[in-house]
């Protein structure tokens, strides 16, 4: 008999639900986190310790989401936690320039090459509304190139066919996104090279920029085809555009350099968020020094923020930075390695149809039998399956991202004991999920 979608109550977790669905549209503050996609309770995490969260009904899970990207040392980690607390110690916000924000800007700088200047923000979504306003009063010119399924926060322009929570909810666009604010973002498929050469060739000198995903992880994991990106980058060049590559997930996490450590391909303009920020809001954009000094006050293109560069952000993204040496990369890397080879030893053994895809250590599960090269490919999964493995997996203690769209992550803190955990939720989930029915 087929496993029930929810084989047991969280009953704490749901009370809590229940007043901030009163107070908070929906009852969450960013809509992935309301499990509408795989159905069931949202649980209402109230520690963190490593590889591990607790929820509100005391239940330990192994965290497969891990913040959705910064928490690649875990929760917790002491030597993050003594430099918050040692920054807080001295305040919380001046308003000020202050020495934390030059010495993450100096990490950034002498991590990613093509990043001779950053200007830090609180978001990813800031950081890449800033650096399309940017590269527009750079080229003068009014459109965007962006992909279908590529997600780049939920800035107005950039919320045509975009991945994430947009793609749990099958939204193509959102309403309060005005038409004029659309009409000038060009959506194309990803991985089509073909594509970009013909949206170039039909907007002569019109086109300030592309932004893509470095490689994306917001339609689940659909790595760049070899080639791809250079293409890009080639495409700009010949054409007078500026090449973004949005690294807020990928940027310090999959490699020390990011997806810039892996593919070499040299942005113009680059994002970041996540890891930086040690969990914390502390995010970022940088790239070519020409580009960087159209920005405020150096130059015309207007930028701020009040919390941008706050000291306790920084400290913490410092702190996490600083840990994460090549050894820490190839710890990530194997586990990573080895949570996705169990994976798929479950769901072979099952006969479950799945490709399971990966960006070195970000990696997700997609339930069809053919290789997921766009955003088209990877709604074609049968999502039903991945509801029934989702909820199996939660019971048994192993909490994965509530969406088919969206990357797994792990840390530095999945040891052996996490990992043995997540083996041994995971033949259940393969049954459930080959039992599912649509
Ligand atoms: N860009 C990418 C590639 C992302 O994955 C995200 C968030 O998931 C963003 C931008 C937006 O970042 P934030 O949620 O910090 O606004």
């Amino acid at each position: 008999m087929s496993e029930t979608p929810y084989p047991y109550e969280a009953p704490v977790s749901q009370a809590l639900f229940d007043r901030a669905s009163v107070v908070t549209p929906g009852g969450v503050n960013s809509p992935v986190r309301a499990f509408r996609a795989v159905g069931g309770t949202p649980r209402f995490m109230v520690s963190g310790r490593g590889p591990y969260l607790t929820d509100a009904d005391g239940r330990e899970y192994v965290d497969l989401v891990c913040s959705w990207g910064p928490m690649i040392l875990g929760h917790a980690h002491p030597e993050v936690i003594a430099a918050v607390q040692d920054a807080v110690a001295r305040g919380t916000s001046f308003g000020t320039p202050g020495e934390g924000e030059v010495a993450l800007a100096e990490e950034i700088v002498a991590r990613v090459e093509p990043v001779e200047q950053v200007r830090l923000v609180s978001s990813g979504t800031e950081a890449t509304m800033s650096a399309i306003r940017l590269a527009r009063g750079f080229t003068g010119r009014s459109k965007v190139i962006k992909f279908a399924g590529c997600y780049h926060g939920h800035v107005d322009a950039l919320l045509a066919a975009a991945g994430s929570g947009v793609a749990t909810f099958a939204l193509p666009d959102t309403p309060g996104v005005t038409g004029a604010q659309a009409s000038d973002t060009i959506v194309l498929p990803y991985n089509d090279l073909e594509a970009v050469q013909e949206g170039f060739h039909r907007h002569p000198g019109e086109i300030a920029c592309v932004i893509t995903e470095a490689s994306p992880g917001n339609m689940g994991v659909v790595p760049p085809a070899a080639g791809f990106n250079q293409g890009l980058r080639d495409a700009c060049h010949k054409n007078g555009a500026l090449y973004i590559s949005d690294e807020v997930m990928t940027g310090f996490r999959t490699s020390r350099a990011g997806w810039y450590g892996v593919d070499g391909v040299k942005p113009d303009l680059m994002t970041f968020g996540k890891v930086m920020g040690g969990g914390f809001p502390a995010a970022a954009f940088g790239g070519r020094a020409d580009v960087m000094a159209y920005l405020a006050p150096a130059g015309p293109v207007y930028q701020a923020g009040t919390l941008s560069g706050n000291p306790v952000a920084t400290a913490a993204g410092i702190a996490q930075l600083r840990l994460l040496d090549e050894a820490a990369y190839e710890k990530v890397d194997a586990v990573s390695a080895q949570i996705q080879s169990l994976v798929t030893e479950a769901l072979s053994k099952e006969g479950v149809a799945h490709r399971l895809q990966n960006a070195s250590n970000m990696f997700s599960v997609f339930f069809t039998d053919r290789q997921v090269r766009n955003y088209e490919d990877a709604k074609r999964q049968e999502s039903y399956r991945f509801t029934a493995f989702f909820h199996s997996l939660l019971s048994n203690g192993v909490y994965l991202p509530p969406s088919s769209f969206e990357s797994w992550f792990v840390s530095t803190a999945h040891d052996e004991r996490a990992v043995q955990k997540i083996a041994d939720a995971l033949p259940a989930a393969a049954r459930a999920a080959a039992e599912a029915t649509a």
